[in-house]
């Protein structure tokens, strides 16, 4: 192996203790924990699992967290009701909306809905349109993203100056990963799913996020030797040899990859526990603004 591994889990928890003090800081002074009012809707299960990981977060940095679980068939009117009571409560310092919603609900309405002091996954259209605007900042960078870019600082990756290549343009990953990398002075090309001869595109990559949910697409004669690479996906790729029957795997094939890269995020382990921890910074810095 060539690459320098960049251990998600290490990063994030130096994010969780710095919150865990900041937190512990704010009770010292009287202050309420800092809360989140999560809001799951439906039965799916990965959308459960990762739901009561960011309740657990909260639990163990003296957070509070205020568990909505919502039938399937609700009714958008009923889940907007919700969001507007969540909106004025003020025991609730951040508000996150599980995605995907169910195909009824209008997933875009409910987000635009989440008051900007409380959208502490950064997805509304507000934050976004900040973070794309120069000279503006969102309140809240969208999680995910916000923790590839931590991970690259903290590597001592050079970002300024450098090509980076977004595989992936969704509103919550790739679209606002592009526009911290711009924001960063990189030079950034957004790949999807009608880019031609993706690998010509990628091997010109100093740095390269892949977040497009394919089980290891990108291939390790597509990274340019010494690239940083941060791999978003996660993908479960059957495996018999695991009592659960599958293992989970990134976007990135990971075994070339590693011999190729000068950096690398294994999956799981990397990315995944950046999310949950900018998670709690985010809405530790909700209650900051809500109640200096
Ligand atoms: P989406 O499905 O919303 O977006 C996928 C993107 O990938 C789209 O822009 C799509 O292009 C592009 N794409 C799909 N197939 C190809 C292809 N063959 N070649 C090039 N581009 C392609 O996914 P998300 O952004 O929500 O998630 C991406 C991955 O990241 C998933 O594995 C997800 O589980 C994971 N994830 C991980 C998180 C973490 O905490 N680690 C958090 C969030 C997501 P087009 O726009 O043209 O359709």
């Amino acid at each position: 192996m060539t690459a320098q591994l960049i251990d998600g889990k290490l990063f994030a928890q130096q994010v969780r203790d710095e919150v865990a003090v900041n937190v512990a800081k704010r009770s010292a002074a009287g202050k309420p924990k800092p809360t989140l009012a999560t809001v799951l809707v439906g039965d799916r299960v990965d959308s459960a699992t990762y739901v009561s990981a960011k309740q657990k977060a909260c639990a163990e940095l003296g957070m509070g967290s205020i568990s909505h679980q919502l039938p399937a068939d609700i009714s958008q009117a009923e889940l907007e009701k919700l969001i507007k009571k969540l909106n004025k409560s003020k025991k609730v310092n951040g508000i996150l909306v599980q995605l995907p919603l169910p195909s009824h609900l209008d997933e875009e309405r409910v987000l635009q809905l989440v008051s900007i002091e409380k959208d502490v996954d950064g997805f509304s259209p507000i934050n976004i349109g900040r973070l794309a605007q120069k000279g503006r900042e969102p309140l809240f960078v969208p999680c995910t993203p916000y923790g590839c870019i931590y991970l690259l600082e903290k590597m001592g990756v050079q970002i300024e100056g450098a090509n980076a290549v977004v595989l992936g343009r969704s509103n919550i990953v790739g679209m606002p990963a592009a526009l911290l990398l711009v924001g960063k002075n990189a030079t950034v090309t957004i790949c999807h799913s009608r880019t031609k001869d993706l690998p010509s595109v990628i091997r010109n990559a100093d740095i390269l996020i892949a977040a497009i949910g394919k089980p290891e697409f990108l291939r390790g004669d597509w990274v340019k030797p010494g690239a940083a690479v941060v791999d978003v996906g996660i993908n479960s790729k059957p495996d018999a040899t695991k009592k659960s029957g599958y293992r989970l795997v990134g976007d990135v094939n990971f075994d070339e990859a590693k011999e190729v890269a000068g950096f690398i995020t294994p999956v799981p382990g990397g990315v995944g526990p950046m999310t949950i921890a900018m998670l709690m910074r985010n809405t530790a810095r909700a209650a900051e603004i809500q109640d200096p």
